[in-house]
Order: structure tokens, then C-alpha cells, then sequence
């Protein structure tokens, strides 16, 4: 049988490390329980639209560069599509089909009315002026202009973009349509129709699930050490709200290293550090370790909040945490979860955990469209309503099918597209 590459069925000798694939396999593990009928894993399986682009840039130098973009749309039955865009070397359409996929999981985990999509860009920032990344950014949002737009697919922010990348979407996508539109993007500035509290959204979301997790697991914050992977948007922020609720945070990382303080890291002050230095080295209050050690420190919870693939089948007996909360998307390979799950340790599921960024892109998608913005308050008022409400719906799912919290999100997220499917019909 041969239905593209979207279409893959892996079996377990694949490649564990291609992200569409372990999406794939955690689907098929859901659908199997679900007892999906074939036509429809299908249709769910494979990104409904993928467009790649050629960029051509005029460099500082004055050359011309083409660089390539994506923007994959999985699917649009509960809404418009919606995901971020990332900036990346190693970006590739199997992992931006992965994550598009990831969305649409997640926009129904939390129940917000959207479907999923994401976009990528093969650069790295760290080579390129502001400048060429405002070229890039605009050149990108040109020539995926046709599918975007309010109602048919919202970008967002993800790795290595940022509130000044959208910013340039949203001026570039008005400029087209000849209208301040800036319902087409979120997590703008706020000056130009960003939502209070977005920029700690993702964060907050993953506070409030370790949280949870925490209460069901019938531990308190004090005295439990925490490491975080990342030191960013989601795990900088995250690892600073935890902080404030009294959480021991003995490690943060960033892509050159690791810090360590057995004691508990003052959060703040390595933020501030960081802010100013832009990296961890050099900051004197702590242990220095390497990236590839920190995972398999001492602790109780573990937030990996960088990239994918990290926790794998070759690591995983490694890990000495007892519950992970990730931060990240798709952190943890489907075979490194068969493993996690034989050594007892919860896992609070990217789907799950890390959505609180999407469901503020959703309240500021809602505030553009009513031009009315809410108090801070009110964000984090009902960030906090839907997060828990949508852990609960998790854990009564797992209970329900005796399954670990990662299938029983897929679960969840399938049946409520699923029933959108049986209920629209399939037009044609
Ligand atoms: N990039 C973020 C994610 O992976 C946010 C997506 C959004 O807000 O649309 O969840």
C-alpha cells in the first residue's frame, strides 16, 4: 500500500526518532482502544493540507539567499487551524507534520475550537540579523498568505519566533488584505492586540499541571526538587511559577549547558542572568554540568521544556524522576514511554501539559475578534478553569480505560474529533 509518506503505518522497527512516526504510534495505540473504524484513522492520520515554499531573502551582504519554508494544516474540523511557527536548522515536514498533528490533539484536549496546524522555517537565528529576519518572517507570511487568514489558520509563536515575529505576520498579512486584521496571528505584543498573560501561558499551563499531578500523586511542593530542561518561554517561566509555589528548582538548562545547585536554584536571579547574558554559562551560583547529563539528575519532577526526542529508548531507564511534565512537544519517544510506564513514573502528556499556550492564543484570538481586552486576572482566571478541568478529563479517561494519562489524552482528543467527523459527515 502506498499513500505518501503522511500516510505511514510504523512498525516498531521505524525510526524511533522521527516525530510524525511516534505521533502515528501513539494515534494507532488510541485508536485501537477506540476501535476507530479504519476510513476514519485515515482521514485523522494524514495532514489534511502541506505547503512548502522557496523564500528568496536579501542578505546584509547584499546576496540573495533562498530559504524554505512549511506551513502544514492537519486538520480544520473543530476550527481554524492553529499552531506556532519555528525557526530552525533541522526543521524538516515530518516533524512540522508531527507537530501540526500535536496540535489538533491539543486544541481538543483542552477543548478550545480550533484544529491544528504549524509552520516551519530551515534558518538559524543565530546567524541572521534582525533585519534578514524580518525579511524571512515577511516573505514566509507572503507566500503562505492563501491559507491563513482568522478563520482558516492562525500561527502563533514557537521555537525561536517570538512577539516581534508576529508582530511582522500580522503587519505583512494586514498590508495584503488592506486591513489591520489581528485576529490572523497570536501571541503579539500587546500594544497591537496581544492577550495579558499570554507570554507566561505556556509556563502557567505547565505549573498548573504539575500542580495537579502533584495533588493526585499526594505530594506537597516543599522540599521536592525539580529539573527543567530549558531555561526559555516554557521552561524559564515555568520554572519560576513553580518556584513561587515554593517547588525546589535545582536545574535549568540552555542550549550550550546545564546548572545545578542541589540547594535550589534562586530562579530569579538566574533569569535576570540570563536576561542579561544571554546564556547560563558563567553564572557563579551554581554547579555547571553537560546537557547530556542533566536529565538523569536526582530529583522528583522532571519538566523537559526544549525539543523533541530527548527522553528515548536508550536514556529512559536513566531517568531518575518519578513524575515528568512536559513542557515541550514530543519530548518523549513512544518507545522511551513504553519504558517510563513499566518503571511506574506519570507522565503528564505534551498534549496536556504544555497547552496552556494555545488556550491563551485562543482567548486572544477571542478578545481581537470582540476588540475587548480582558484583566490579567481574567486570563489566568480561566487558563486555570480549562487546565484543570481538561487534567480531570485526562485522568477520568485513564481511569476509565486503565490506561497511562499520554493514551488517554489521545483518547480524549480523538473521540472529540471523531464525534465533529460523525456529526459534519464527510463532504464530497
Ligand atoms: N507553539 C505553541 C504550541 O506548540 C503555541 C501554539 C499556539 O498558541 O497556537 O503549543
Amino acid at each position: 500500500m502506498s499513500n505518501g509518506p503522511a500516510a505511514l503505518s510504523p512498525t516498531p522497527e521505524q525510526d524511533e526518532f522521527n516525530p510524525f512516526l511516534s505521533m502515528a504510534q501513539l494515534f494507532n495505540r488510541a485508536a485501537d482502544i477506540l476501535d476507530l473504524d479504519e476510513g476514519l484513522r485515515e482521514v485523522l492520520r494524514r495532514p489534511d493540507r502541506e505547503l512548502t515554499v522557496a523564500l528568496p531573502v536579501i542578505m546584509d551582504d547584499g546576496s540573495t539567499k533562498v530559504f524554505t519554508g512549511y506551513r502544514v494544516q492537519h486538520n480544520f474540523l473543530r476550527g481554524p487551524c492553529k499552531g506556532g511557527i519555528r525557526f530552525a536548522p533541522d526543521v524538516n515536514l515530518d516533524e512540522v507534520r508531527a507537530l501540526s498533528a500535536w496540535m489538533t490533539w491539543k486544541c481538543s484536549v483542552v477543548d478550545v475550537p480550533f484544529g491544528g496546524g504549524k509552520g516551519g522555517v530551515i534558518c538559524d537565528p543565530r546567524d541572521l540579523s534582525t533585519r534578514e529576519l524580518e525579511s524571512i518572517t515577511r516573505r514566509y507570511t507572503a507566500a503562505i498568505m492563501d491559507i491563513l487568514g482568522p478563520n482558516r489558520d492562525v500561527p502563533a509563536p514557537d521555537v525561536n519566533t517570538n512577539e516581534q515575529t508576529m508582530a511582522w505576520i500580522m503587519d505583512t498579512y494586514s498590508m495584503h488584505v488592506r486591513s489591520t486584521t489581528t485576529a490572523v496571528v497570536t501571541g503579539k505584543p500587546i500594544s497591537i492586540g496581544g492577550s495579558r498573560g499570554r507570554r507566561e501561558a505556556t509556563g502557567r499551563g505547565v505549573m498548573l499541571c504539575c500542580r495537579e499531578a502533584m495533588k493526585k500523586l499526594g505530594r506537597r511542593p516543599e522540599n521536592t526538587r525539580v529539573v527543567v530542561q530549558g531555561s526559555g518561554n516554557v521552561g524559564g517561566i515555568g520554572a519560576l511559577l513553580l518556584y513561587r509555589e515554593g517547588y525546589k528548582i535545582t536545574s535549568l538548562s540552555d542550549m550550550y549547558g546545564a546548572i545545578h545547585n542541589e540547594q535550589g536554584l534562586d530562579v530569579p536571579e538566574v533569569l535576570e542572568y540570563l536576561r542579561v547574558n544571554r546564556r547560563l554559562e558563567g553564572y557563579d551560583g551554581a554547579d555547571h554540568i553537560k546537557n547530556a547529563e542533566q536529565l538523569f539528575l536526582d530529583c522528583e519532577v522532571l519538566i523537559p521544556a526544549a525539543t523533541e526526542n530527548q527522553i528515548t529508548s536508550k536514556n529512559a531507564l536513566r531517568i531518575k524522576a518519578r513524575l515528568i511534565v512536559e513542557g515541550a512537544n514530543g519530548p518523549t519517544t513512544a518507545a522511551a514511554q513504553d519504558i517510563l510506564d513499566t518503571m511506574g513514573v506519570v507522565v503528564v502528556p505534551d498534549i496536556l501539559a504544555n497547552a496552556g499556550g494555545v488556550t491563551v492564543s485562543y482567548f486572544e484570538w477571542v478578545q481581537d475578534r470582540m476588540g475587548y481586552f480582558w484583566t490579567e486576572d481574567v486570563v489566568n482566571t480561566r487558563l486555570e478553569q480549562i487546565m484543570v478541568k481538561a487534567f480531570d478529563d485526562v485522568n477520568e479517561t485513564a481511569k476509565k480505560y486503565g490506561e497511562t494519562m499520554r493514551t488517554a489524552s489521545y483518547i480524549l482528543a480523538i473521540e472529540r474529533v471523531a464525534t465533529v467527523y460523525r456529526m459534519r459527515g464527510i463532504f464530497s
